[in-house]
């Protein structure tokens, strides 16, 4: 009787345990906090621990590619600081969620556009945040740095057409991976015929390789990214994070976003006010001459 009853008081304290939430750990770099389960459906699926200090490398190696994007874009770049931007006011930090694959679907992330006024790490803070998926390989993948370029784009501009957002987003991962860049393909063309614009303008990722390259490419904004970058920054397995130390684009992409900032109230015209632009025309159709606009600007400028 003793010992059954036990076994229902074991039963029900496991139950209990299986019920209520599992508190999340947080693994601090700086000033990226990745915050993520230890176990259960949303916890790394990878936990490989090559250095032995209780964070599973996948935890590490996203904040490293975080950290590496960053100082590339805002350190040598220059492209604006999104900790010092308007629309992130007074955020100190990046917050990193992992997320269970199941829940993010296709996504492997997920940017968060405003900031999270109490922040997971100390409600104190203030921090800019996005979700990725516990099922990438950050040496392969680079979701971590594509979701940092969007808090960039959030800190210039509210534009959000997806063939800006997300191309330019997709160029970004060139940062960290090996880019075949694709053949001399001639976008002039796009730039002066207005239905071959409207093309662009329907789609997403994929204008990156349709636009973007070829764009930066004939502008021939050729960057190397410095030695001492490569470097310094390492995943756990002392794999490099920059796979390659060429980039096309930085000045031009930069560029680009700068311009857009100053074509918002000519967007918003369409809405009355920057306020309801911002609230219901972030995606507009009607934006898509004012991007294009800027970017036949920076086009003819020759930077
Ligand atoms: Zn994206």
């Amino acid at each position: 009787m003793r010992i059954l009853f036990m076994t229902i008081a074991v039963a029900a304290a496991f139950m209990v345990a299986m019920m209520l939430p599992a508190k999340a750990a947080v693994y601090q770099q700086g000033i990226v906090y990745v915050i993520y389960e230890e176990t259960g459906d949303a916890s790394p699926k990878d936990k490989t621990d090559l250095n032995a200090n209780g964070v599973p490398d996948f935890v590490e190696d996203v904040a490293t590619q975080v950290n590496a994007a960053r100082e590339l874009f805002n350190g040598v770049f220059n492209f604006p600081d999104p900790l010092e931007s308007e629309h992130f006011k007074n955020a100190t930090s990046i917050e990193v969620d992992v997320e269970s694959k199941t829940t993010m679907g296709n996504y492997n992330g997920y940017s968060g556009r405003q900031v999270r006024k109490q922040s997971r790490h100390d409600p104190n803070e203030r921090a800019m945040h996005f979700k990725v998926a516990n099922t990438i390989n950050p040496h392969k993948n680079a979701t971590p740095a594509h979701e940092y370029f969007h808090l960039l784009q959030y800190g210039v501009t509210d534009f959000r057409n997806a063939w800006f957002k997300e191309g330019t987003a997709r160029w970004a991962q060139d940062s960290v991976q090996k880019k075949n860049y694709p053949d001399d393909k001639d976008i002039s063309f796009i730039l002066e015929d207005e239905s071959a614009a409207e093309e662009i303008f329907k789609g997403s990722y994929e204008v990156a390789n349709q636009f973007w390259y070829p764009l930066v490419m004939k502008m021939n904004d050729k960057v190397t990214i410095p030695d001492e970058l490569i470097k310094k920054y390492k995943y756990v397995d002392g794999s490099p994070v920059f796979l390659d130390n060429i980039i096309y684009g930085p000045n031009v992409i930069r560029a680009v976003l700068i311009k857009l900032k100053s074509k918002e109230e000519l967007a918003a015209a369409e809405f009355g006010t920057l306020k309801e632009w911002r609230k219901k025309g972030k995606r507009a159709e009607t934006n898509n001459k004012f991007i294009m606009d800027s970017v036949r600007e920076v086009y003819n400028d020759k930077l």
